[in-house]
């Protein structure tokens, strides 16, 4: 932690592949399987001429095959979350070409049935917050931005022009963006509220939504703030919402911005949790210079994205990760996420497979990450 308590062996890179279930009269070109213990996709049959020159077998931490985002949520990221609250700063991918769930798996579905990954880590973050509100003062703070064509856009306040700066001073910020709204949230209700504004602003001047949602990263990011409760706070903190005993919408922290006062002084544990739904991976097929340059971009942020990783998920080579030759410069996304990337944060990587015989090529391509990133 940011703090400078004992620090704990960090883990390596954790990533899962997560096959989407066919649609109705939808084909499915793999066939999950266990070889001696560690999980893999076989192309069946029809596919296999596609897999010729492929570099299999790709093995991961995880094959997550149905439409059930509990599951997805306790294998991937609670482990993360948990870290979050505990002050190390956590980053979830969802990688893979369009339309094969990465939305899915973080946000979840339209009709709000299957909640995906950040609704359920912001429940649990609530959650254990109010479980260690005797010992500890929370602060939580959100923001939420796109970045599209290596433009950072602030989904809370689009009238934003935000940079990406740097402050290389002893103690200083590090790597940041700036201006960037940042809002003080106190229930899960606020941050809903939130994120549908923020989807809401990804709309505003897209000519052409679908094109551009698909091309552009989009990056929720809580950032954690804590501190041991003093003996003159006590109680002061977790007010009972009163009526049913905190309901999902409840204030669970009765701290308005003003008083987070009570920190002053004290030793602040930082962490942030930053969750992040990837532009589509698939190649760009050039239709004019504007679309080529907008490809070329995603291109190169995704291969930075898993250079970076590569880098970090070499155990040994943890300690060089900060150095100079990863290449986090390169994309404004490794760039935005260097201050967590190149400290302990732990990671993980969803990697999202279009069953479709005819996505053989992409899942390959994605299978590929996903044994790179390992
Ligand atoms: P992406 O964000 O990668 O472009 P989406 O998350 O939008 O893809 O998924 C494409 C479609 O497939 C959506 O209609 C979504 O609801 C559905 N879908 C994706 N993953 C699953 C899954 N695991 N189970 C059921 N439906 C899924
Ligand atoms: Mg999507």
């Amino acid at each position: 932690p940011r703090d400078g308590s004992a620090d704990e062996r960090h883990e390596s890179v954790m990533v899962h592949v997560r096959l989407r279930p066919p649609k109705p009269g939808e084909k499915c070109a793999w066939i999950p399987s266990s070889v001696n213990g560690s999980l893999s996709l076989e192309p069946t049959l029809a596919s296999q001429r596609v897999q010729q020159g492929a570099a299999g077998p790709f093995s991961f931490d995880g094959l997550l095959t149905g439409s059930a985002n509990r599951p997805v949520y306790i294998s991937v990221a609670r482990p993360l979350v948990r870290s979050a609250l505990d002050g190390y700063d956590a980053v979830v991918f969802a990688y893979g070409q369009t339309a094969s769930g990465k939305t899915f798996t973080l946000s979840g579905d339209e009709r709000g049935e299957e909640q995906g990954i950040i609704p359920r880590a912001v429940r649990d973050i609530f959650r254990g917050i109010r479980q260690s509100s005797a010992r500890r003062e929370y602060l939580l703070r959100a923001s939420y931005l796109e970045i599209w064509n290596e433009n950072v856009k602030d989904l809370l306040e689009p009238t934003n022009v935000p940079q990406v700066r740097d402050d290389r001073r002893k103690g200083g910020k590090g790597t940041f963006v700036h201006p960037l709204r940042e809002e003080i949230v106190t229930s899960p209700g606020q941050v809903r509220e939130l994120l549908a504004r923020g989807q809401a602003n990804r709309h505003v001047g897209a000519t052409d939504w679908n094109e551009r949602s698909s091309r552009s990263h989009t990056c929720f990011k809580v950032t954690i703030e804590s501190w041991e409760r003093g003996p003159d706070s006590a109680g002061s903190v977790f007010g009972d919402s009163g009526g049913g005993g905190g309901g999902d919408d409840s204030a669970y922290l009765t701290m308005p911005a003003a008083d987070a006062s009570s920190r002053l002084g004290r030793k602040v544990r930082v962490s942030e949790l930053c969750l992040i739904d990837l532009a589509g991976s698939e190649k760009y097929v050039s239709q004019g210079s504007d679309r080529r340059a907008e490809g070329a971009h995603i291109n190169k942020s995704l291969l930075t994205l898993g250079k970076v990783i590569f880098a970090l998920s070499e155990k040994t080579a943890r300690a060089n990760a900060s150095s100079a030759h990863v290449p986090y410069r390169d994309s404004k996304l490794t760039r935005i996420l260097q201050n967590s990337l190149s400290g302990n944060a732990r990671v993980a990587v969803v990697c999202t497979i279009n069953p479709s015989p005819s996505a053989v090529d992409e899942s390959l391509s994605t299978l590929n990450f996903a044994k790179r990133v390992k």
